[in-house]
């Protein structure tokens, strides 16, 4: 059975977010990076900017000598990173399998997902489809049976459109592509390759191997294998997490119980919200909350319970709140959730069946 890998890939993302939260900029050339005066760099530009020349990676001075009415934005990097939440959350729709790459590009491994009766081209093409009609931003997507092959498909014909290379095309598509396009393979490389007479895959599958790892070192093995078809494997996965929380740090001291109950019962739906994603029923192991004290001392106080409840969580904290604060004033308030133990609960599944 071969893989399918997805790679998603948002279009010009820190502009798009930008030009969306500011119709203004829709259609000037825009691009997020740091000033002249700090010898900055631009780190995403849109595409009438891109007409000019100007692409990320490049000091913003050239880009302004380039377009001198080039809009240069600092960026709002707390925005990009909830998007990119979203994103996330989105793609757990589909499968846990994601291997995230940057706040708005990651690898899904679709191979074993049964979502569009197991079709990647299909999973992919619903997942553009909601991250615009849930964000408005539009995003490409590659779909391969290797990794690598997913991301350099990303990029053909971006932007909002997909791409798909089929496990009977990776042999031809390999052989006629380029060596440049190889993620890491960059213009000096590029250079060297040229002036040995190496310019598609096709050219390294003839080279002798010693004589390529001898110019190249370990980065040539990465380069030969990939010429060759080899991917680097399976996804670099978060490791499973194990609790959900959400924390307030007051703006003043507190001393009554009925403000700690206030302010925990403004935390719980984030705190819901945030375990819906990894725990659609609420299903814990157990919750809990957590005080911080003015004398700066911490306490948790944690309930083995199998089912997220405000009712309960508020009990835990009447608890902690006579018995451990000792006339001290409260100036955080935190609520957790674990998540069930995804060990036990397959186990669980395997005795029933
Ligand atoms: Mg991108």
């Amino acid at each position: 059975m071969h893989k399918k890998y997805i790679h998603i890939d948002m279009d010009c993302f820190f502009a798009a977010v930008e030009m969306r939260d500011n119709p203004k900029l829709a259609n000037i050339p825009l691009a997020i990076g740091g000033t002249v005066s700090e010898r900055g760099v631009i780190s995403t530009a849109n595409y009438p900017a891109r007409c000019f020349g100007i692409h990320s990676g490049m000091a913003t001075a050239s880009a302004l000598r380039l377009c001198e009415n080039l809009v240069v934005l600092p960026g709002r990097m707390s925005v990009y990173k909830e998007v990119s939440q979203q994103l996330h959350e989105i793609f757990l729709r589909y499968t846990h399998l994601i291997e995230p790459v940057s706040l708005d590009e990651a690898y899904l491994d679709v191979s074993n997902s049964s979502c569009c009766n197991g079709s990647a081209t299909l999973i992919a093409n619903d997942i553009r489809k909601i991250i615009f009609n849930e964000t408005n931003l539009t995003a490409s997507a590659g779909i391969a049976p290797l990794k690598f092959l997913a991301k350099i498909a990303s990029d053909i014909n971006k932007p909002n459109v997909i791409y798909v290379i089929k496990p009977c095309e990776v042999i031809v598509f390999i052989k006629n592509m380029q060596i440049r396009k190889i993620p890491g393979v960059g213009p000096k490389t590029e250079e060297r390759l040229l002036s040995m007479g190496l310019k598609t895959c096709a050219d390294v599958q003839c080279y002798d191997f010693s004589s390529f790892i001898k110019e190249f070192g370990k980065f040539g093995f990465s380069i030969w294998q990939r010429c060759h078809g080899i991917d680097d494997g399976p996804l670099c996965i978060d490791p499973p997490r194990k609790s959900v929380g959400v924390e307030f740090t007051l703006p003043n001291d507190i001393y009554s119980w009925d403000k700690c109950c206030s302010i925990i019962e403004s935390l719980y739906p984030e705190l819901e919200s945030r375990l819906i994603i990894y725990s659609p029923h609420k299903n814990i192991s157990g919750h809990g909350i957590k005080f911080k004290f003015d004398n700066f001392k911490l306490t948790t106080h944690n309930h083995a319970y199998p089912i997220l409840d405000l009712t309960n969580l508020l009990s835990i904290a009447k608890n902690a709140w006579d018995i451990r604060r000792e006339g001290r004033g409260v100036r955080l308030i935190g609520l957790h959730a674990y998540l069930p133990n995804q060990l036990k609960m397959k186990q669980l599944q395997l005795n029933y069946n």
